[in-house]
C-alpha cells in the first residue's frame, strides 16, 4: 500500500467517523425531542376531553364526539377512551376502532398516574383523572404522522450528506496526500540518477524548511561525505603507485647495473647493500600505507579501554630511541598529575603510541639537534601531550596541508620520509574524539599538541 492511499483511507476514516457519530447524534436527539414533544400533545389532548366531559354540563358523548372531529389540531388516528374506576368505557372518541392496550395498563396508570407506551406504529399515553370522587383513567393515541415525516426526511438527508460527505473526503484525502508526498516523489526521481560516478550531483533542498527539505539536506550531507571518501580513496591509490614506482624503479636500476659485467667484489657487494636499502624503504613504505589505508578505512571496531597517555609515551619514546639510539627524548610533567590515573584517556593503546611515536620521530628527524622536548598535562577534563623541536618549522600555508595524506613540505624532501603519518595521526585522533594541533614558525621549529578527553 502506498503513502498516499494509507494517509488518504486514515483520513477518511477518521473523517467518516466523525461524520457518522455527528449524525448518529443529530438523528438520536431528534427522534427523542419528536418523541417528547408529542407525548405532550397527547397529554394535553387527554386532559382536554376530560375535561370537557366532566366539568362542563352542556356537553355529553356525542357532543364531544363532534368536537373531537373536528377541532384543527386533530391527529392522525386519533382515539381517545375513558375508563371508570370497574374499566367501563365512559367515553370513546371513535365506534369503530377501539384502542387495543395491555391487560395490565389501566391499573399501572392508577397506580403511577401517567404511562407513556406505544400501540403498534401509534403513541399511547395513560393519565389518572380524579375529581369530585371519581378516578376516571384517560388513554389517548394517535399517530405521528408529520413528525415521522420529518424524521424520515431528516434520515434521508443524513444519509446522502454522509454519503457526499465521505465521497468528498475520500477524493480530498487522496489530492492533498498527493500534493504532500509530490517532493518525495521529486527526490526520489533525483536520487534514481545519482550513482558512484555522479556523487557530485545534489539534491534539489528547496526553500521550505519542512521534514522534505530537512531530508533533502541530510541526504546532501552524506552525498558530501561519500564523494569525500570516494576522493580519498582515489586520491590514495594514485598517490600509493606514484610513491611505490620511485623505489621500484630505483631497485630495478640497481638490478640492471649488478647484471653489467664484469664487476669487482667490491662494486658487487655495493649493489647488494644498495638493493638492501631501498627494499628496506619499500618495506617501510608498503607498511605505512597499510596503516593508513586500514585508518582510511574503517577504526569502528577497535578495542578501546583505559590507558595512561604517560605510559603511552614511555613506550613510544623506547621504540624511537630502540631505532635511533641518537635521538634525544626529553619529558616534563607540567602540572603532575594528583593521583595514579591522572593521565588516564580511554582508547586503543597500540594506536595511540602510534601517533606519540610519529611526533616523536618527526621532531626529531625535522630538528638538526635530534632533540624532542615532551611535555604532558591535564587541564579540566582533557589530558593533553605536546611535542616541541627545534627543527624547520612551517609556514602557515604548510601547516594547512601536513595533515593529508602522501603531503610533504617542500623543505621536508631532503629528509627520508613518505608524507603518510600525520595523516594517520589525524585519523586516529578523530577516532579518539581528541585533537591534534599544530603551532610552527618556518626556520624555529613546531610544537604539535595532542588533546583528549579524560577517562
Ligand atoms: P613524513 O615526516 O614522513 O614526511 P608526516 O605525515 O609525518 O610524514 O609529516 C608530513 C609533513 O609535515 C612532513 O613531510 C613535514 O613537511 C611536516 N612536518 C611534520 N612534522 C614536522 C616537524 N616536527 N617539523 C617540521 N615539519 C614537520
Amino acid at each position: 500500500m502506498t503513502i498516499r492511499n494509507r494517509i488518504s483511507g486514515q483520513f477518511t476514516l477518521i473523517v467518516a467517523s466523525i461524520l457518522i457519530g455527528f449524525s448518529l447524534l443529530i438523528y438520536l436527539v431528534s427522534a427523542t425531542y419528536r418523541r417528547e414533544e408529542f407525548y405532550e400533545r397527547l397529554k394535553n389532548k387527554a386532559r382536554t376531553t376530560v375535561r370537557f366531559l366532566v366539568e362542563v354540563k352542556e356537553v355529553d358523548n356525542d357532543l364531544l364526539r363532534i368536537i373531537d372531529r373536528n377541532t384543527l389540531t386533530a391527529l392522525i388516528d386519533e382515539k381517545v377512551l375513558i375508563l371508570n374506576e370497574k374499566n367501563e368505557l365512559v367515553y370513546s372518541s371513535v365506534d369503530d376502532h377501539p384502542v387495543r392496550y395491555q391487560p395490565g395498563l389501566l391499573d399501572t396508570v392508577r397506580k403511577t398516574h401517567e404511562v407513556e407506551t406505544t400501540n403498534g406504529e401509534n403513541e399511547l399515553v395513560g393519565i389518572l383523572y380524579e375529581a369530585n370522587g371519581q378516578r376516571l383513567v384517560v388513554l389517548a393515541s394517535a399517530y405521528d404522522q408529520f413528525g415521522q415525516s420529518k424524521l424520515a426526511n431528516l434520515r434521508l438527508t443524513l444519509f446522502w450528506g454522509l454519503l457526499g460527505g465521505i465521497a468528498l473526503t475520500v477524493g480530498l484525502g487522496f489530492f492533498f496526500a498527493g500534493q504532500s508526498l509530490q517532493p518525495i516523489g521529486h527526490i526520489n526521481q533525483q536520487v534514481q540518477t545519482i550513482t558512484a560516478r555522479n556523487l557530485r550531483q545534489r539534491l534539489d533542498e528547496g526553500r521550505r524548511q519542512d521534514e522534505i527539505d530537512q531530508l533533502a539536506v541530510n541526504f546532501n550531507a552524506v552525498l558530501q561525505r561519500l564523494e569525500q571518501a570516494f576522493e580519498q580513496q582515489r586520491s590514495f591509490v594514485s598517490h600509493a603507485s606514484h610513491e611505490l614506482r620511485t623505489p621500484l624503479a630505483a631497485l630495478k636500476s640497481e638490478i640492471q647495473l649488478g647484471l653489467r659485467r664484469p664487476l669487482s667484489a667490491e662494486r658487487h657487494t655495493e649493489i647488494l647493500q644498495n638493493l638492501l636499502t631501498d627494499t628496506d624503504r619499500l618495506i617501510a613504505l608498503s607498511n605505512s600505507l597499510l596503516v593508513l589505508a586500514r585508518t582510511l578505512e574503517n577504526l569502528e571496531a577497535v578495542t578501546m579501554r583505559v590507558v595512561r597517555l604517560d605510559d603511552v609515551l614511555f613506550t613510544a619514546q623506547d621504540e624511537l630511541l630502540a631505532t635511533h639510539p641518537d635521538y634525544i627524548v626529553h619529558v616534563q610533567y607540567d602540572q603532575i598529575p594528583d593521583s595514579d590515573t591522572g593521565t588516564s584517556v580511554v582508547g586503543n593503546e597500540a594506536l595511540l603510541v602510534r601517533v606519540v611515536l610519529n611526533l616523536l620521530d618527526n621532531a626529531c628527524k625535522y630538528a638538526p639537534d635530534h632533540r624532542a622536548q615532551v611535555r604532558i598535562g591535564t587541564q579540566g577534563d582533557y589530558v593533553w601531550l605536546s611535542v616541541t623541536d627545534a627543527g624547520i618549522g612551517l609556514s602557515a600555508d604548510e601547516k594547512l596541508h601536513i595533515f593529508e595524506p602522501f603531503y610533504r613540505a617542500p623543505g621536508a624532501t631532503e629528509f627520508a620520509g613518505f608524507g603518510v603519518g600525520l595523516a594517520i595521526c589525524a585519523r586516529i585522533m578523530e577516532l579518539h574524539a581528541g585533537q591534534i594541533q599544530v603551532d610552527s614558525d618556518p626556520g624555529k621549529g613546531s610544537t604539535f599538541k595532542v588533546i583528549l578527553k579524560k577517562a
